[in-house]
């Protein structure tokens, strides 16, 4: 067992084996309008987790909250605007570079086919969102059972940005699950920023099953599973 100072059980990382240094937020603290709520969450993390993750959380933070459907929510405005802020400051010229030149100029046509102008549109890295999902999930997990899932635990995220409140009720069938996760109440970070829902199989904690909100309208269905097989 890693020892710290004066013989205090050190914390371990939630991701590795490393002993905590520092805390990391999940989900990234960036895309929460400031002032920050006391709400957010954190855990204990190694500085290299923490160093490897910055890159992810910014391009999180840009992206998410600039999606077209999320437009109206008040705190992703906040969190865009500061984003682009950041954007445009030199030292973030490689990221800067690396966001711009995925950008493309599109016609926006409604569906009934009426021509509204030119807009810019990017291609979504979805991994790298994905990346901070699953790694959300990871901290999450933490935080609700104050254990680690194991590191061999598959997860896997499912974005589903196209529907709302009233349009996830109206579903059913391939939904059922999403249905089963909002029986109970969600657990709310901060409104219109952040909830989620999650369950797990009782006599296999490691599996489950978590849905993630992202301005009340990027939702993420994201599923656990061991990675060992069951007689
Ligand atoms: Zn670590």
């Amino acid at each position: 067992m890693a020892r710290g100072k004066k013989g205090k059980r050190a914390e371990i990382c939630v991701y590795c084996d490393r002993v905590a240094v520092t805390r990391d937020h999940v989900p990234p603290k960036a895309i929460f309008p400031k002032p920050h709520p006391s709400t957010l969450v954190s855990v204990p993390c190694c500085r290299a987790c923490n160093q490897a993750f910055s890159a992810d959380d910014q391009y999180f933070s840009v992206t998410v909250p600039t999606r077209h459907d999320v437009e109206g929510n008040e705190g992703a405005l906040q969190v865009m605007q500061t984003g682009l802020r950041g954007l445009f400051r030199p030292e973030a010229k490689g990221f800067r570079t690396a966001i711009l030149s995925r950008l493309e100029t599109v016609n926006l046509v409604t569906p009934s086919g009426i021509f509204l102008g030119e807009g810019l549109r990017t291609e979504v890295d979805y991994e790298r969102l994905d990346r901070v999902v699953r790694r959300t999930v990871r901290g999450l997990y933490f935080r609700e059972y104050h254990a680690r899932l194991p590191k061999t635990t598959q997860i896997s995220a499912m974005i589903d940005s196209s529907f709302n409140e009233a349009e996830v009720a109206a579903r059913n069938g391939r939904d059922r699950v999403v249905d089963w996760l909002r029986e109970c109440p969600p657990r709310v970070i901060q409104a219109g920023v952040f909830h989620y829902w999650h369950r797990l199989d009782n006599d296999s904690p490691e599996n489950g099953a978590w849905l993630l909100v992202f301005y009340d309208r990027v939702w993420y269905l994201v599923t656990t599973a061991s990675s060992e097989r069951k007689q």
